[in-house]
């Protein structure tokens, strides 16, 4: 199985961000959401991750070289040191 689905949810009271995993295993979800829903969850989302696709930083870094040929942050156009101007000589 190269995914896996999950029900998040966020109990009452907390922020968005502190949704929690409430199960992963999809036959049990409307159960679950009804017993949270009694336990003062809600704002319950399902999401599939792909398992076969985890973050893969060592590509993002072999990747990410600054033009000076300093490693640099994926994302940013310039290693940390040309970014502030060059490195301190
Ligand atoms: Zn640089």
């Amino acid at each position: 199985m190269d995914t896996t689905t999950v029900l998040w949810g966020v109990k009452e009271g907390d922020e968005d961000w502190r949704e929690t995993v409430l199960c992963t295993q999809p036959e049990r979800f409307e159960a679950v959401k009804a017993m949270a829903t009694r336990d003062g969850w809600g704002r319950f989302r399902v999401a599939t991750i792909n398992l076969t696709k985890p973050p893969d930083f060592t590509k993002a870094v072999s990747m990410s070289a600054c033009e000076c040929g300093s490693p640099k942050a994926p994302g940013e156009s310039k290693c940390r040191g040309c970014a502030i101007g060059g490195f301190p000589r």
